[in-house]
């Protein structure tokens, strides 16, 4: 497990750049957070880390955004699913399992379909104004080898 405070949106974003940087093909990143947390500002540092240019915005209404970066990165927010069976419906599992990165805001929504093998980003608001908490924790050797990697880069960088 990795515990990180967030003084600012640009640490949240710079921070999810490392990550960016750090993925690997196949990698899941669970994103949890309440609204406002800095869940979009994290994935937009994702998408910035995997050499992404072009803007990135919460999928709300589409579900699944797909990118080209150094890899395939798939933003998905599974907020408006109403069913478990909707989300398998838009191929979600086929993403996961496939080989580019993908990032899942609302993972609660699937719960029954939780791969075993997933990265867990927590963001929770500090005490302070600007303050928020990120909790890192990897369930699965790959996730365990890309933590390792963004956590060297986030100490070399202070
Ligand atoms: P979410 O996608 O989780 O709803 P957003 O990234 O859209 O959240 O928005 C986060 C909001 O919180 C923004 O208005 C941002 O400026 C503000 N904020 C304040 N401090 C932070 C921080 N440390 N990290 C991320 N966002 C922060
Ligand atoms: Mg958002």
């Amino acid at each position: 497990m990795w515990q990180i405070v967030s003084n600012s949106p640009e640490t949240t974003a710079l921070l999810g750049e490392w990550l960016g940087q750090a993925a690997e093909a196949g990698l899941i990143v669970f994103l949890q957070g309440d609204l406002g947390a800095g869940k979009t500002h994290f994935a937009q540092g994702v998408a910035r880390g995997l050499g992404i240019t072009e803007p990135v915005n919460s999928p709300t209404f589409t579900i699944i955004n797909e990118y080209r970066g150094r890899l395939p990165f798939y933003h998905m927010d599974l907020y408006r699913l109403t069913e478990p069976e909707e989300g398998l419906m838009l191929g979600i599992e086929e993403y996961w399992y496939g080989d580019g990165v993908s990032l899942v805001e609302w993972p609660e929504r699937l719960e029954e379909y939780w791969p075993t093998h997933f990265l867990q980003v927590e963001i929770q608001y500090g005490t302070e104004e600007n303050q928020r908490y990120i909790t890192v924790t990897a369930f699965g050797a790959l996730p365990a080898r890309v933590l390792a990697c963004w956590r060297q880069k986030g100490e070399e960088h202070g």
